[in-house]
């Protein structure tokens, strides 16, 4: 139930793009997971490249949500990821990890790093950064922000890492952010989740920025108050919308924009 469920949601954004078919459409797919929390976002470009964004959670929970990933590659007709995106290693993006690399082949790991071990909130890490080492193990690529991932039939560009953001503008972006203008006052956050990849990736005139669990980049911090990585006709919500996810800090300087150049709607939260 919970399954079927989730390729509804899917569904419904592959028809928003406009594609007939998933398994037919020669254009970008672009699959929302359900793992009930964390992430797994699956990208398919026109060429044929696959993108796993986040892999789901840890066990006990891994099985399900490899099986509902795999389920996806199925739907898009894939055998193998080129590339695992890992946005951070909190247990519901990375946790997977493992039980996803016993699944499928995986091309290439992207990630923003080693692990910060000193981090003890975050339980389990010792395992899971073994499990994620392991999995990885020479196929690592540690991605700093204006980095590239050569994904190809689209442009997928890395606008935070590691706690960094961009250092200049791209996307046309570079405007004031008008949610910064009554934005609350926070502590900079030092989690995992503010060492968050985040990426922004064009294809034509449809912009999508996932930044994983990205937050703690307050209004405040000077010259953060801009939209550096411009617009997007997609974000989605980091941290499932929580309140430590909004008040125009959430993204890395992201300005929101209702709707895009094609007319897709952006309500928020997806
Ligand atoms: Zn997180």
């Amino acid at each position: 139930m919970l399954q079927s469920r989730s390729f509804i949601a899917t569904l419904a954004c592959a028809l928003s793009l406009g594609l007939a078919s998933a398994k037919a459409a020669p254009a970008l797919q672009i699959y929302f997971i359900d793992v009930e929390g964390g992430g797994a976002t699956l990208v398919v470009t026109p060429t044929g490249e696959s993108m796993l964004i986040d892999s789901g959670n840890a066990p006990p929970n891994a099985e399900r949500d490899t099986k509902r990933i795999s389920a996806a590659m199925q739907l898009a007709g894939l055998k193998k990821l080129d590339y695992l995106f890992i946005t951070h290693y909190d247990t519901d993006h990375a946790g997977g990890v493992a039980t996803l690399a016993k699944m499928t082949g995986i091309g290439k790991f992207v990630d923003h790093g080693d692990m910060d071990t000193a981090w003890f909130q975050n339980p389990n890490y010792d395992e899971r950064w073994k499990n994620y080492l392991a999995a990885s193990s020479g196929k690592r690529m540690i991605v700093k922000p204006g980095d590239g991932v050569p994904l190809k039939g689209v442009r997928v560009q890395v606008v935070s890492a590691n706690g960094e953001v961009l250092s200049k503008p791209i996307n046309g972006g570079g405007g004031p952010n008008p949610y910064c203008d009554n934005a609350e006052q926070k502590e900079p956050d030092k989690s995992e989740n503010s060492r968050s990849a985040g990426l922004l990736l064009t294809y034509g005139k449809f912009k999508f920025l996932d930044v994983g669990d990205r937050s703690g980049l307050p209004c405040e911090q000077a010259g953060h108050g801009e939209s550096l990585p411009g617009d997007a006709s997609w974000f989605l919500a980091q941290r499932v919308g929580s309140a430590a996810s909004r008040d125009g800090d959430s993204a890395p300087g992201c300005r929101r924009q209702q709707r895009s150049a094609e007319g897709i709607r952006w309500s928020g939260e997806i």
